[in-house]
């Protein structure tokens, strides 16, 4: 159904699988834009379920509360890449679904999601898939060495990854990793590492965000820089063409994320892809005229696409729960948000998590500036009130 005839009749309402802080985000969009939104969320505390217009409580996969998801939404997508294919594809026997179970499937898992990257002529890091102790003693696989062994499903924020220099400490890491089936990769020099926001219509129409440079420290996302500073705009148009085919190949529907590495010589491979806004989209809320969460809304709903415009140079940090313990307290203190915000273009972003954890995403900022240069600065600033390391 498209939802544009039927704006002006009803309020509509959007579902969402997941209760993070992208959930949170996107019942924010959704919202702005006049829609109601349910989200499907075990957890009765989330980020998503509180500011949800409805929240069903249940696992991912209970008939009951996806059939009643079914019945109040017009259309539901998902906030999480490892939300169970079975409930997108019992979902879409009775409502309409973004993104399509198939696409999200294969982003789920290493494997299939660079076998995609080779169908669509992208380039990846040379890689096998281990799928047994047999395979992780296989001496064949030397030429990947120095690699990172990561879990094929399941992984985020470089967790499930191992790092391997030796062929003879292969087998400890697959068993370190759970003897689960794994991807080997070998560890490529990186310049520099980029990501590109797509959304796809129905009709197969795709808009973009501008390229990002993200700045990853211990596999967990630190910094994104927009405009990305130190990427020609040859590499940069390349990733985009190379997203754009990526979302084509999958027939995707909705906002699709690719991670990119540039290597030191100069070449673009992709890393991995995200079926849903990303981290280093968040920007885009701040520094564009259309957030990866309004085009979410947008591909969900079937309205219009059209070309977001980045307005506002932007640097985004993310606020990791280490920020709590400054000096490793045994208790949290909440970070001295008053100096942050004292700062010129500085918007702060909080998702409501109760309990900070080392490593956990408690929230993010953004400085947004006429230019680059000033918007760099001043999350200088903030990052040293923080007491961050500068990038
Ligand atoms: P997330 O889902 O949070 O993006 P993830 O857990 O899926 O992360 P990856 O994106 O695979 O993990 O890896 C995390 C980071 O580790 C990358 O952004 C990059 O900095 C580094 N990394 C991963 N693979 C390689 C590689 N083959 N060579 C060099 N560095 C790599
Ligand atoms: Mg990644």
């Amino acid at each position: 159904m498209s939802a544009a005839t039927d704006l002006a009749l009803a309020p509509l309402t959007l579902g969402v699988l997941g209760g993070g802080q992208l959930g949170r985000m996107f019942v924010h969009a959704a919202q702005v834009q006049g829609f109601r939104v349910a989200v499907l969320e075990p957890d009765p505390a989330s980020p998503a379920g509180a500011a949800a217009d409805q929240h069903l409580r249940a696992p991912y996969t209970d008939e009951p509360a996806l059939a009643e998801l079914a019945r109040q939404c017009c259309a539901v997508t998902t906030e999480f890449e490892n939300v169970p294919a079975a409930a997108l594809r019992r979902l879409a026997a009775d409502c309409s679904v973004a993104p399509p179970a198939d696409a999200v499937e294969v982003c789920q898992h290493r494997a299939r999601e660079k076998q995609c990257f080779a169908a669509a002529g992208v380039p990846c890091a040379p890689h096998a898939l281990l799928a047994s102790a047999a395979d992780a003693a296989d001496a064949a696989l030397a030429p990947l060495l120095p690699g990172i062994l990561k879990t094929a499903a399941l992984g985020y924020d470089g967790k499930g990854q191992r790092t391997v220099a030796h062929l003879a400490d292969l087998p400890a890491a697959w068993a370190a990793l759970g003897g689960v089936p794994c991807v080997l990769e070998r560890r490529l020099p990186l310049a520099r590492e980029l990501s590109v926001i797509v959304a796809r219509g129905r009709d197969g129409q795709t808009v973009h965000l501008p390229v990002q440079q993200n700045l990853h420290r211990d596999g967990i996302l630190a910094v994104t820089q927009v405009p990305a500073p130190d990427v020609p705009a040859a590499t940069a148009a390349r990733a985009v063409a190379w997203a754009e085919s990526l979302a084509a190949a999958l027939a995707y529907v909705g906002v699709l994320c690719v991670e990119f590495f540039v290597l030191e010589d100069g070449s673009l491979v992709a890393n991995e892809m995200a079926p849903r806004p990303h981290n280093s989209g968040h920007y885009s809320i701040d520094a564009c005229d259309q957030s990866q969460f309004d085009l979410q809304v947008r591909t969900l709903a079937g309205l219009p696409l059209v070309a977001p415009r980045q307005h506002s140079a932007a640097v985004m940090l993310n606020l990791l729960g280490d920020l709590w313990y400054p000096a490793g307290d045994a208790a949290p203190r909440t970070p001295d948000w008053a100096a942050l915000l004292a700062l010129p273009g500085l918007r702060l972003h909080l998702y409501g998590k109760a309990e900070p954890r080392r490593g956990r995403k408690m929230g993010h900022l953004t400085v947004t500036a006429a230019d680059a240069g000033t918007a760099r600065a001043v999350a200088l600033q903030a990052a040293a009130r923080l007491g961050l390391p500068g990038f």
